[in-house]
């Protein structure tokens, strides 16, 4: 990848918990709730007291944000600083992962919003269009040849489908830029995608009419497959490379990737048939999700083996994922009474993951 050797600095796993506030249905059915944030401590607690059931637990994360937390606050205290490393030239992931409708592509692409007015993004944008922003001002200020490219693309049943292919609509739902595309070896451990669509970005404002583009052809399938995109993960890709003149006047290219994974609802990751004793159909089985938790694991455990093989997902983030990357992991969850048990779960996984 890159020309210039960096420090190991080994793996390095930073989880995240996000709640949002109540809905306004969940208001309007004044529903209990169960979780309360502590941002200082950086603990989650979770209690339920009532006749039936009792539970009284806490855990513990690297941050945490509150229904309360803004946008801006989360981007600054936890994204920004793994932003600065990408620049520095190290390959990093963020994942947004959590029970379907708890944030998670809130935190990532953020409410729909207007025009930037004043160089201040409106308080509902996400980490994408920041992240963006941020590395256009740091490389505009050191005055060093760059460019900035991103792909967007959708993994559905191990498939891969290309968010910015261009639009064959006329066609139908048949065409070509809704046919899955193939993952190939490269020889040399890695992966890569032919024909994969590559956007180069040049202003922040950009980055809007492209998760437009990509949200528009994810809504499409929606309607053709049953509530795809809460089963779909999408990652969007941010490929820096600076030309920087050395000492010797020799020049190097530095080359820095981030990952933003929008994961498919965390409802669909099997759990150990002994939970309740409720074993989930085969249908519900989605590999990645799957695969993904036993990678973080094999790498927070230094065990030798981590099944990147085992699925597409994993595969395709390989070179970001361990060895000399850092990886956030961002776990969403609803503060209501009703989400609790998937709550737990995903506080669970999270903490499983530290
Ligand atoms: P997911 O992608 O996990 O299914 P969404 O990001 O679509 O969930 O969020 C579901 C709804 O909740 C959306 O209407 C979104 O705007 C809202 N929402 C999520 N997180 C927050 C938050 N932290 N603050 C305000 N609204 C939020
Ligand atoms: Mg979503």
């Amino acid at each position: 990848w890159s020309s210039n050797i960096k420090p190991d600095r080994g793996v390095n796993v930073e989880v995240i918990l996000r709640c949002r506030p109540l809905n306004d249905d969940e208001k309007q059915l004044k529903l209990p709730v169960v979780i309360s944030c502590n941002e200082g401590k950086g603990e989650v607690s979770v209690v339920q007291n009532t006749a039936y059931k009792q539970i009284d637990k806490t855990f513990s994360f690297d941050k945490v944000f509150g229904p309360t937390s803004q946008q801006k606050e989360l981007f600054d205290e936890a994204i920004s600083p793994i932003v600065n490393e990408v620049l520095e030239g190290y390959n990093c992931t963020i994942f947004a992962y959590g029970q379907t409708g708890t944030g998670k592509t809130y935190t990532m692409e953020g409410g729909r919003v207007g025009e930037v007015e004043s160089g201040e993004f409106p308080s509902e944008v996400g980490i994408i269009p920041r992240a963006v922003q941020q590395i256009l001002d740091v490389l505009e200020a050191r005055n060093e040849e760059y460019s900035m490219k991103v792909t967007f693309l959708e993994l559905y049943n191990e498939d891969i489908m290309d968010l910015l292919a261009p639009d064959e609509s006329l066609n139908g739902p048949d065409d070509k830029s809704r046919k899955p595309i193939a993952l190939m070896e490269d020889g040399r451990g890695g992966v890569f995608i032919r024909g994969l669509e590559q956007e180069v970005v040049c202003t922040a404002d950009g980055i809007y009419k492209i998760l437009e583009k990509g949200s528009a052809k994810r809504h499409t399938a929606d309607s053709l497959l049953n509530k795809q995109s809460s089963r779909s993960h999408t990652i969007f890709s941010i490929t820096i490379h600076v030309k920087e003149s050395s000492s010797n006047g020799e020049e190097l290219m530095k080359c820095g990737k981030l990952n933003l994974v929008d994961l498919a609802g965390s409802e669909n990751v099997v759990r150990s048939g002994a939970k309740e004793g409720r074993v989930r159909e085969a249908g519900e089985i989605n590999k990645s999700l799957l695969t993904l938790g036993r990678v973080i694991n094999a790498l927070v455990e230094h065990s030798g083996h981590v099944p990147y093989r085992d699925s597409k997902l994993t595969r395709l983030l390989r070179d970001s994922l361990g060895g000399n990357t850092k990886t956030c992991i961002i776990a969403t969850v609803s503060p209501s009474i009703h989400s609790l048990e998937e709550t737990l779960n995903t506080l669970d996984y999270a903490h499983r993951a530290k």
